[in-house]
C-alpha cells in the first residue's frame, strides 16, 4: 500500500471507530426510552457519560490532529467532490469545533443539562417558571461562554446556530422569518376563526387498534422495510439510526385523532433519509443527514406534503372508513383532506398546522436572541412570551405550563435549534416545487399508493449524500439557490383557499 493511501486509511479506521461508539451510544439511548425498565436509569446515565466521554476523548485527541495532519496533503491532490476528499473536510472542520470548547466548559453543560431537565420536567408539570429560572440563566450564561469559544465572526447567536445548521447566520433568517410574519400572520387571522371546518372527529381519542392498522398500511406504502426499519412505542416519537439497516422509529398513540399516524409518517421521512444514504458511507463520519433543517424537511415532506395531500387521501379515505366506520364512514376523501389541514391558532408548537407553526417558531427566535443580548431579563420570559403569542397568533396563553415552559429544549442546552424546523418546513415545499416538475405522474402514483419514483427521487438528489456537503452546498446543487419561503407561501395560500374559499384568504 502506498503512503498515501495509508494516512487515508488510518484516518478512516478512527472515524470509523468513533462511529461505532456514536452509534453504540444511540442504541443504549434508544434502550432508555424504549425497553429499559425505569430502576435502570442511573446505571444508564453512568455507561452514557462514560461512553461521552471517551468519545470527546478521542475526537479531540492530538492522535486523530495528527492523523488529519497526515491524510489533508494527500486528500488535496483527489476530485474535491470525492468521498474520501469530503470525507476529511468535514472530519477537520469537526475536530476543530470540538478543541474549541475547554473540557470544563464542555464538562459543565453537561451538568447543568442533567440537572435542569428533571427541574424542567417538575416546573412544566406545576407550571412553576421560578422554578426553571436558575437554571435557565446557568445555561444562558455557559452559551455565552460557548459563543466566546467558538467566536463568530458576525452575531453571537450565529454560533448556537452552526451547532444545527452548520453557515447559516442571523442575518440569513431575519428577512426570511419577517417575510413569513407578514404573511403568516393575517392568514391564520383570517381562517383560524372560520367554522368552514368541523373537526370534531380528529378532536377526540381514536381506538387505538385502529390507530395500528392505518398506521401500518400507509407505512407499508411508504416504504417501511421490516427487515431495516423498527416502530415502537414510546412517551415521545423520535426516530434514531444504528446503522443505514437498522433504522429505529418510535411513535405514541395517546393523542387526539390522526395525530399518530402524522408522527409516525414524519419519523418515516427521517429514517428514510439516513435508509437512503450510499452504502460506501455507512461505515463514516459522513453517514448521517446534512443538517437538522434538511432532516427536518425529509419529515416535513413526508408529514404535510404527502401524508396531508389529496391524493394520500383519495387512497387511504376507504381504508379509514373501513377502520373507523363510526368516525369517518360517512366522510368522502375531500372531508378529509379538509380535515387534517384545519388552520387552529393554539398555544402548543408540536400540536400546531402547517400555517401556524413557523410562528411559534419566529416567536422563539425572536426570544432567544433577546435573551442572549440580554435586552430581555429572564424574569420577564413568561410574559414577553404570552405577548408575543398574542400578537402573532392571536392566543391567550392561561399558564406558563403550555407557554414559555412547554418545550424540552431549553432544559437540554439547545438555544439556536428551533429555526431548523422552519427551515426544513421551506425547504420541503422548495423541494416539492422541483419533485413535481420532475415527476409528473406522481400525484397519481400517490392515489394509488405508490411511492417508489418518489423514494428514488429522493435518494439519487438528497440522501445517498449524507453529509457530503454542507447544507448550503447541498441546498445550491438540488435547489439551485438559498432557501426561499415563496414555495411555501404559495403552495399555503393555494391549500387554504381550496378549503376556506380565494374570499377568506388575504
Ligand atoms: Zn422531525
Amino acid at each position: 500500500m502506498s503512503a498515501a493511501a495509508s494516512a487515508l486509511d488510518a484516518l478512516k479506521r478512527e472515524l470509523g471507530e468513533l462511529k461505532d461508539f456514536d452509534r453504540i451510544a444511540a442504541l443504549l439511548a434508544w434502550d432508555q426510552q424504549v425497553m429499559m425498565p425505569p430502576d435502570g436509569a442511573a446505571g444508564r446515565a453512568d455507561q452514557l457519560s462514560t461512553l461521552g466521554r471517551l468519545i470527546h476523548e478521542r475526537s479531540t485527541s492530538p492522535e486523530l490532529g495528527k492523523l488529519l495532519d497526515v491524510a489533508e496533503p494527500v486528500a488535496a491532490k483527489l476530485d474535491p467532490d470525492s468521498d474520501d476528499a469530503r470525507l476529511v473536510k468535514v472530519a477537520r472542520r469537526e475536530f476543530e469545533r470540538e478543541v474549541k470548547v475547554p473540557q470544563d466548559l464542555r464538562a459543565a453543560i453537561t451538568r447543568t443539562c442533567s440537572e435542569s431537565y428533571p427541574v424542567w420536567v417538575e416546573a412544566r408539570q406545576k407550571s412553576d417558571f421560578a422554578a426553571f429560572l436558575p437554571y435557565l440563566e446557568k445555561t444562558l450564561e455557559l452559551k455565552r461562554r460557548y459563543i466566546e469559544c467558538m467566536a463568530p465572526e458576525t452575531e453571537p447567536y450565529d454560533a448556537l446556530l452552526d451547532e444545527f445548521e452548520q453557515g447559516m447566520t442571523t442575518a440569513e433568517i431575519r428577512p426570511i422569518f419577517a417575510r413569513l410574519k407578514e404573511v403568516l400572520i393575517p392568514l391564520v387571522r383570517a381562517v383560524g376563526s372560520s367554522d368552514a371546518v368541523d373537526d370534531a372527529p380528529l378532536r377526540r381519542q381514536l381506538p387505538v387498534a385502529g390507530l395500528r392498522e392505518i398506521e401500518q398500511r400507509a407505512l407499508a406504502a411508504a416504504g417501511f422495510d421490516p427487515d431495516a426499519f423498527r416502530l415502537d412505542t414510546t412517551v415521545h416519537p423520535f426516530e434514531t439510526a444504528i446503522g443505514i439497516s437498522d433504522i429505529r422509529l418510535s411513535t405514541r398513540y395517546e393523542v387526539e385523532g390522526l395525530e399518530s399516524l402524522f408522527s409516525s409518517v414524519h419519523e418515516f421521512g427521517h429514517g428514510l433519509y439516513e435508509h437512503q444514504i450510499a452504502p460506501e458511507l455507512d461505515s463514516g463520519l459522513l453517514a448521517r443527514g446534512a443538517s437538522l433543517g434538511w432532516h427536518e424537511s425529509q419529515s416535513l415532506l413526508w408529514e404535510n406534503l404527502i401524508g396531508r395531500s389529496r391524493p394520500f387521501w383519495q387512497r387511504f379515505a376507504p381504508d379509514l372508513s373501513e377502520i373507523f366506520p363510526d368516525q369517518f364512514g360517512s366522510l368522502g376523501s375531500a372531508e378529509v383532506y379538509a380535515l387534517v389541514n384545519k388552520v387552529r391558532p393554539d398555544f402548543i408548537r408540536v400540536e400546531a398546522d402547517e400555517a401556524t407553526y413557523s410562528l411559534h417558531v419566529i416567536v422563539r427566535f425572536e426570544l432567544e436572541q433577546e435573551m442572549l443580548s440580554g435586552e430581555l431579563a429572564l424574569s420577564d420570559l413568561p410574559s414577553a412570551w404570552n405577548q408575543r403569542m398574542h400578537d402573532y397568533l392571536g392566543v391567550e396563553v392561561p399558564e406558563d405550563r403550555l407557554g414559555v415552559l412547554q418545550d424540552v429544549h431549553w432544559s437540554q442546552g439547545s438555544l439556536g435549534y428551533f429555526p431548523t424546523y422552519s427551515l426544513g418546513h421551506l425547504r420541503a415545499s422548495q423541494l416539492w416545487q422541483r419533485i413535481a416538475s420532475e415527476l409528473p405522474e406522481l400525484p397519481e402514483e400517490i392515489a394509488r399508493g405508490e411511492f417508489e419514483a418518489l423514494r428514488e427521487w429522493l435518494r439519487e438528489n438528497v440522501h445517498r449524500h449524507g453529509m457530503k456537503f454542507t447544507p448550503a452546498e447541498l441546498q445550491e446543487r438540488v435547489l439551485g439557490g438559498p432557501i426561499d419561503p415563496e414555495p411555501f407561501i404559495s403552495r399555503l395560500r393555494e391549500k387554504l383557499a381550496g378549503i376556506y374559499g380565494q374570499a377568506l384568504i388575504p
